[in-house]
Order: structure tokens, then sequence, then C-alpha cells
């Protein structure tokens, strides 16, 4: 059988080759199986790229593709999955947090007639804002989907071929892999690992980037958003309409209306201003996606394949 395993790549030259090791030592011990890395390369700037390529020189079973310039995580994954031929895919990360020898038990599982793997995590190493982001996001995002996405899961895992090439055809461009993955359903399954820190060097997407990650998830698998204002809406009218009737009637029956403070009509201005803007912003993030959509900008641009066919947009 064959498997492809798909590994975006931006600025790993720390861990490449610790990478490669434990790859070639997890692979090599696969039984049956014709084994194919494709780094994907990000746009990196440091010395990643020389260093696979010349990994691929001495092992050719490593094959590289270079994207025109640095285009994102989520690109980088789908570029590598527009590449692959194989029975099964593995998507990984290159920093070693998703561990090369949990790779047998995904083949396992899949091998028991799972069509898609996913990793989920039962510990992570990751420290400070990050850990408070990622555990926070988790937790909001389980309950804000209106589609059900297992937590603690991220692009570690095997697709095979029906399921990588049904991700294929979702064109969408703010993307949400671990989101996009159960949606394409089909028998999915489930192992567990502990997440390890990262081999060398620094995280290299950086918390803004993450965050806009965590909003691409929550607006492309959820219409909660605009669902809570127009509650907040329904409920701040009943409330006026209630206290316009108070008002009315206490000026009929002839009792006199307290004076109402400026201090209170500015809070409830300001107040007010801010839910509506609020409001128009929450509108303003779907129709931005929408924007994205409609301008059918290719997800990314191939410069160069090595041992591999070059594919274009989207793989089209
Ligand atoms: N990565 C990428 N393009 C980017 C940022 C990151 O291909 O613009 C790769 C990076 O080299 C690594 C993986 O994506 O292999 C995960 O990145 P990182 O470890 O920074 O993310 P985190 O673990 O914080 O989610
Ligand atoms: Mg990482």
């Amino acid at each position: 059988m064959k498997l492809d395993i798909v590994i975006p790549i931006y600025n790993e030259e720390e861990t490449l080759p610790f990478l490669h090791d434990r790859l070639v030592k997890v692979c090599d011990a696969l039984p049956d199986t014709q084994w194919r890395v494709i780094y994907v390369n990000d746009g990196s700037t440091d010395q990643s790229l020389e260093i696979m390529v010349k990994q691929r020189e001495t092992d050719p079973r490593f094959a590289i593709a270079e994207l025109s310039r640095n285009s994102g995580h989520q690109a980088a994954i789908t570029a590598g999955l527009h590449h692959s031929s194989g029975d099964a895919v593995i998507v990984m990360d290159g920093d070693l947090q998703d561990p090369p020898e949990l790779i047998p038990e995904l083949i396992s599982c899949w091998r028991g007639e799972a069509n898609v793997v996913m990793a989920r995590r039962r510990s992570r190493r990751d420290k400070g804002l990050r850990r408070v982001g990622f555990n926070l996001f988790h937790r909001v995002f389980t309950w804000i989907t209106d589609f059900p996405v297992p937590p603690d899961t991220g692009i570690f895992g095997l697709l095979d071929r029906q399921a990588a090439e049904e991700l294929k055809r979702l064109p969408e461009q703010n993307r949400y892999f671990p989101g996009l993955r159960s949606w394409v359903g089909l028998n999915q399954q489930v192992v567990y690992y502990d997440r390890d820190e990262r081999g060398g060097g620094k995280p290299k997407q950086s918390l803004k980037r993450l965050a806009r990650y965590a909003l691409d998830a929550v607006f492309s698998f959820s219409y909660k958003p605009l669902r809570v204002m127009t509650s907040a809406g329904i409920v701040i009218s009943a409330v006026g309409f209630m206290l316009a009737c108070f008002f009315i009637i206490k000026r009929l029956m002839g009792v006199e209306v307290a004076q109402t403070g400026f201090t209170t009509l500015v809070t409830l201005m300001l107040f007010l201003g801010g839910i509506q803007l609020i409001a128009i912003g929450l509108v303003g993030e779907y129709l931005a996606r929408i924007y994205d959509e409609v301008k059918q900008r290719p997800l990314f641009i191939v410069r160069q394949t090595h041992g591999l066919e070059k594919t274009g947009r989207n793989g089209g």
C-alpha cells in the first residue's frame, strides 16, 4: 500500500534533521508500505529549503512542493493534499509536536476500516498565553459550533483516498481543516496521543494568525453569532416597549414621571450604540468571508516541485 505524509514547513531548519530521522525510522518499520513524504515549503526564509533538497538527494522518498510565498498553514496543507496520491495520507506538523511514532497506530486504525483517523490530544505542553488560548478556543468552539467537531483535535491524522478526494473538493478560502475533515463524514475514528513540545525554534504561527484561524473556525461552522445578536435585539426591543408602555400609563394616570438623569441617558446611548456596532462587525465578518469566496483566488501557487507532478490552483 502507498502512504503519503504531508508536512507543511515554514522556517523549520532546527527540527528538519530530527524530523527526517524519526520519520525514516518509523516508516521503514511499517510492513508492506511504500511511503513518501510530501514537504510543502511555505515560503521559508531560512535554510529549510536547502535542508529539504539535501534530504531528497540522499533519499528520493522525500518530495517537495514549493509554494510561491508564505501562504499560511492551512493553504500549505491543502497544497500537500492536492499533491498526494497514496491510498492513505497522513497530515502532520513539521515541528515534531505531532510525534511520528503515532503513525503505526493511525495506520492500524485505518486498516480496521476507518476512512478518517483523527489524533486527539490527551495532554499538551504548550505554555503561557498559547496554552490558555488553545484551551479556551476548544471549549468555546465546542459550544458555539452548529456542527460537531471532536475537541482537542488539530490537523494531525490520517485520511484514506476517498476522504482525501472529498476534502479536495471543498474550495473554501478561509479554512479550518479539523472542521472540514469532520464535515466530510464517512467512518471517523479517534486515537489519543500526548502532544510534545516543539523540536526546536519558535512557533511559526503568530498569536494574531492563530486568532484569525479561530475566527475562521467559528464563522465557517456557526451561525450562532448572528442568532445571538437577533435574540439580543428582540430582548432589548421588548424591554424598550414595556418601558414605553409603563411611562405612557403613568402619564395618563397623572402620576408625575421621574426625571431621567443625564448619566442614565448617556450610559444607555453608549451601551446600545456599542451593541449595534458589534452586530455590524459580526455581519461584516461573514460578509468579508463571502467576499473572499467570490474573488475565487487560488489558495496556493506552486513555484516548483521536486519529485512531484505540479498541481495548479486547488488541484483544478
Ligand atoms: N507553518 C506553515 N506556514 C506558516 C506557519 C506555520 O507551513 O505560515 C507550519 C510550521 O512549519 C509547522 C506547522 O505549520 O510545521 C505548525 O506551525 P506552528 O508550530 O507554528 O503552529 P502551532 O503548533 O502553534 O499551531
Ligand atoms: Mg507547533
